[in-house]
């Protein structure tokens, strides 16, 4: 059976939503929902593989739900809803831990890099992050999936667990009318201008929620002057922009600054240094200042209105989970068949 394309993705609502999530994911959502069926989660069983506290993550979950919103993604169109309304993906979940080999997920870097050093006192459900992945997605049969360039391994693996389980069950899954394979080979969307947005205060580390320093990034909750402030006080070099990309290399901190004007202002960083090589950084972050106030302040408006409403925002969530129950019970049905479970 041919699967339907489809793209389904996901933010986790831990805090801090910022400029790398925008660029690198959101807009690419908003910009999907004209040509395919999308599905957009709010992933709150991911969030919580770190601690999060209970009275500040309902607050998170509508804030993430708030901004798809702010930022063009239709819910009526589109579904949006939190994962934990569904509870199909951590069955799918359990399935796919069955599936999955612990040499895969013991090469994942986003593991290594969360548990740090004190790996041992890493949670259980942080090593097993990328199954859920491999389920959030493979519960709707997603053919597409946008995302930053982060993520990149973890849609590798989900692709992994797919063509192992094709594979295992090969006979059920024809015996079942399902043809040669069930679940599809997610293609991974990882595209656009900013696949990959850097810390303000560290060209080499990626912008990121989870970042002690606030400074790292610019969250889609900020003021004009907060704005203002951070990129003024980014880090950058003493040379004046070159007019020529290849200029940008071994220079992380002004390529990260060129890139993000670039995405912000849709174009190429190519274009952005013909236009403004051989500047000063103080006239180019004067710039982005402005570009980036123009570009977020009206998402920040809207995203802020929406939270005035939280019944609003909760009703989307619960409509958007209805809707994606029926699809991901409908495979968790199959899934059961295949796997040989009895079932009502
Ligand atoms: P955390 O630090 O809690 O993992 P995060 O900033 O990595 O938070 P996620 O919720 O894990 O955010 O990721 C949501 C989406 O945003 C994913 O598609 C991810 O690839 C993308 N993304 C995250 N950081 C960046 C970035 N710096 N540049 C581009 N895309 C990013
Ligand atoms: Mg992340």
């Amino acid at each position: 059976m041919a699967s339907k394309e489809r793209v389904f993705s996901g933010v986790q609502p831990t805090g801090n939503l910022h400029l790398g999530n925008y660029l690198g994911a959101i807009v690419r959502f908003v910009a999907l929902q004209k040509d395919y069926d999308c599905i957009y989660c709010v992933v709150d069983l991911h969030a919580i593989t770190v601690w999060q506290d209970p009275a500040e993550l309902p607050k998170n979950i509508r804030e993430v739900t708030a901004a798809f919103i702010a930022s063009g993604i239709d819910p009526q169109r589109n579904i949006i809803f939190n994962q934990s309304q569904v509870a199909e993906h951590a069955e799918l979940a359990w399935i796919f831990n069955c599936i999955a080999r612990i040499g895969w997920l013991n090469r994942m870097t986003q593991f290594k890099e969360k548990a740090g050093k004190d790996r041992e006192n890493a949670s259980v459900g942080l090593y097993a992050y990328p199954c859920l992945m491999a389920a959030d997605i493979l519960a709707y049969r997603a053919t597409h999936v946008p995302v930053g360039e982060d993520q990149k391994q973890h849609l590798e693996l989900a692709r992994d667990i797919a063509q192992k389980f094709n594979n295992d069950f090969s006979a059920s899954i024809a015996a079942h009318g399902f043809g040669d394979a069930f679940f599809p080979l997610t293609e991974p969307l990882i595209q656009g201008p900013a696949t990959r947005v850097m810390s303000l205060r560290d060209g080499t580390k990626k912008m990121s929620k989870s970042d002690p320093s606030d400074q790292s990034r610019i969250n889609l909750t900020d003021d004009d002057d907060a704005i203002a402030q951070k990129i003024r006080r980014a880090k950058t070099d003493p040379d004046p922009l070159p007019h020529e990309e290849a200029g940008l290399a071994n220079r992380p901190e002004a390529a990260n600054l060129v890139g993000i004007y670039a995405a912000l202002a849709d174009t190429t960083p190519a274009d952005v240094l013909s236009k403004l090589g051989g500047s000063q950084f103080s006239t180019f972050k004067a710039e982005l200042v402005d570009l980036t106030i123009a570009k977020l302040g009206p998402v920040r408006g809207e995203l802020k209105r929406l939270l005035q409403d939280p019944a609003y925002i909760d009703s989307v969530l619960g409509e958007g989970s209805r809707r994606a129950q029926k699809i991901a019970a409908e495979t968790m049905r199959a899934v059961k068949d295949i796997v040989g479970f009895v079932r009502q």
